[in-house]
């Protein structure tokens, strides 16, 4: 018998193996599903822990919500930025304390009152613009001036944010923050940069803004307009002697004088010392009505700075010298200060207390005048200058006196009078080492002249300008320059012109007592046009006075009355009088009937070179030598 190919028992335990494997299956699903349970339920477990934390989180980020909610209300109400919200009709719908406070209300009647009500009337318009960008959220910032309920003003700078919601306003969130402090700053330093802090009118600065201005404004209109420059008369004088207070209040006075002439469109301007500018715009639109404008303004301008400015008790007194340039547009800004300028320099050099049109000659005037100012710089080093010598006699016709009367030899010019460069010289400070030069010139000629029969009597007379005998030290030089020559101070005079020895009285009585202490005599020129001459006379040591030749040239019989006032008003006050400017036989019959003891003139002697005097003297004198 064939045997099976598997025992039995080797197919017993395979199907014991197969019949566990199915228990052990079924046992197995029973057990998966217990396991899913448990990994469920586990799950669950974790779910209910993170829920659990996640409620905290929740609460807690509550509580932070609820703190910043508290935060921001205290932010909001106690911020020192104004904040309002604004419905769609401008009605204030909500505001914190600092809105309340800028607008000067509590807040409850802030709310539903109109924002408007509160912006000044001047700045609606802006308002309503800013109201409309902000909506369209084109701009958000915007500067208003508020106006409180007790009509105080503030400036605020508004910050806006349009809530809109389907393309309708809901509301508008305004931040309001008080610039009132910067603006007045800005407005301080806007002021300090374009206006003149003492006289409150406009600097050169916004001058030349406005001049360019008015140019424009011509050339379109094809009208003309004036600039007028004007500078006050001995303001320099006042402010010198009187002090700057004085001068301060003056300058203030004139302003408001010029202000109280000219029309709102019109611009006063003060360029700094004592000189102001003013524009004249539309002035007639031709040359001839422009200018008659201009002087008619020019001369009400004259007529009102010459009221006396009552001042601390005192009434002072100055004037204007106004100098006009005309324009229509097409002319540069700085041209027509510079006309006006040099027109106002030309009243200045003539009249004073009068105007001037500007006129290209002047131009050209201005151009020799630069040119001559450098030629005399060097006049004196190229031995240009020479000393001219003018006898001054006494009625015997013996010559006493003579006075130095400088010239200058120009190389293109020719000779040239001291009226033409003394000015200049002044103006310049080069009178300084041009007196010099004439003291030691006049000094080494004494000495000189001590050689001639007559050069031991003879008083030589010096010209000294006031500014240079206002210098600090004028005394030693001129001890010096007679110890160097030698020369005796008792032949020696110095003259004076009176107009101006008032400025510093008692430095001009110490520098005349220190001259006649050294030997000097002093003489008074001019005498008769200054002002207060007697009061000068009086009070200065002078030895001697010189009838200005505008009297002893008598053009009427005044200017004789004057000629014997002084002569015997000289003997009472035992001065010597000198008659100058003797051109005629009749005036030196009135004069010697008059008594008066010394006569210059031309009649008797023109100025004369050193040479010429010198041979005149030796060869005409008829008087016996000391
Ligand atoms: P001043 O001191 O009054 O001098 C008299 C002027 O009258 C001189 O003019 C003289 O030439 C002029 N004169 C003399 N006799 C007659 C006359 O009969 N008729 C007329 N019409 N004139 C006469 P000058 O030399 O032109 O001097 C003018 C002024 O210049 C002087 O007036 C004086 O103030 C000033 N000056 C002259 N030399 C000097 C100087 O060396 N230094 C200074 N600082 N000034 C001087
Ligand atoms: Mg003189
Ligand atoms: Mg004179």
């Amino acid at each position: 018998m064939k045997q099976p190919k598997f025992p039995l028992n080797k197919r017993l335990s395979k199907f014991k193996r197969a019949a566990q494997t199915v228990y052990a299956r079924i046992v197995d699903k029973d057990f998966e599903q217990r396991l899913h349970e448990k990994e469920l339920l586990q799950e669950l477990q974790v779910h209910q822990i993170e829920l659990e934390m996640q409620n905290e989180q929740l609460r807690l980020v509550q509580l932070d919500l609820e703190e910043s909610r508290d935060a921001y209300v205290d932010l909001y109400d106690f911020a020192p930025v104004g904040y309002l919200t604004l419905n769609s009709q401008g009605l204030i719908i909500k505001a914190n304390l600092a809105a309340g406070m800028l607008l000067g209300e509590d807040r409850n009647t802030l709310q539903m009152s109109r924002f408007s009500r509160y912006i000044d009337s001047k700045y609606l318009a802006q308002w309503n613009q800013a109201f409309a960008s902000m909506i369209k959220k084109t701009s958000q910032r915007s500067e208003l001036v508020l106006v409180r309920n007790d009509k105080s003003q503030l400036t605020v700078a508004i910050h806006g944010r349009a809530m809109v919601s389907d393309e309708h306003l809901d509301e508008l969130r305004l931040a309001l923050s008080d610039i009132s402090a910067q603006k007045k700053i800005e407005e301080e330093n806007q002021r300090l940069a374009y206006y003149d802090p003492l006289t409150n009118l406009p600097n050169r600065r916004l001058l030349m803004d406005r001049l360019n201005q008015a140019l424009i404004t011509a050339a379109r209109s094809r009208h003309f307009g004036a600039v007028m420059f004007l500078d006050l008369d001995n303001f320099k004088l006042i402010n010198d002697t009187r002090g700057h207070d004085i001068g301060d209040m003056i300058l203030i006075e004139v302003a408001n004088r010029l202000q109280s002439l000219v029309r709102k469109s019109d611009t006063v301007a003060r360029m700094g010392g004592d000189e102001f500018v003013i524009i004249l715009g539309e002035s007639g639109n031709t040359r001839e009505l422009a200018m008659n404008q201009a002087t008619h303004m020019g001369e009400k301008i004259c007529q009102l700075l010459r009221e006396p400015y009552p001042i601390a008790g005192t009434e002072f007194l100055t004037s204007a010298s106004v100098g006009i340039a005309l324009f229509q547009g097409s002319e540069s800004a700085d041209h027509l200060m510079k006309q006006s300028d040099l027109a106002m320099y030309q009243v200045k050099s003539r009249s004073r207390n009068s105007l001037c049109f500007f006129d290209p000659a002047m131009q050209i005037e201005l151009i020799h005048r630069i040119d001559l100012i450098q030629d005399l710089k060097q006049a004196i080093s190229r031995n240009q200058l020479e000393l001219y010598f003018q006898p001054q006699f006494d009625m015997q016709g013996c010559v006493v006196g003579v006075e130095s009367l400088v010239r200058w030899t120009h190389a293109n010019l020719g000779l040239l009078l001291p009226d033409r460069f003394i000015p200049l010289a002044e103006e310049t400070g080069m009178i300084v080492p041009i007196g010099q030069w004439v003291m030691m010139s006049a000094c080494l000629q004494l000495k000189r002249w001590q050689a001639f029969r007559w050069g031991k009597r003879v008083k030589l007379t010096v010209n000294v300008s006031a500014l240079e005998f206002r210098q600090n030290g004028f005394v030693e030089p001129v001890r010096h320059v007679l110890a160097a020559t030698d020369a005796n101070p008792c032949q020696l005079s110095i003259e004076l012109t009176e107009t101006r020895l008032l400025q510093d009285i008692q430095d001009t009585q110490e520098k005349m007592n220190a001259l006649k202490a050294m030997g000097i005599s002093l003489s008074m020129d001019d005498f008769g046009i200054g002002y207060s001459s007697l009061s000068n006379l009086a009070r200065l040591p002078f030895d001697q006075l010189k009838i200005d030749k505008s009297f002893v040239q008598f053009q009427n019989h005044e200017d004789e009355i004057m000629v014997q006032a002084i002569i015997s008003m000289g003997h009472n006050l035992g001065l010597s009088v000198v008659a100058e400017g003797v051109e005629t036989k009749d005036q030196v019959a009135f004069l010697s009937e008059h008594h008066c003891p010394i006569l210059q003139g031309n009649l008797l002697s023109l100025p004369l070179k050193q040479q010429a005097f010198e041979d005149y003297l030796s060869s005409h004198d008829p008087c016996p030598s000391v």
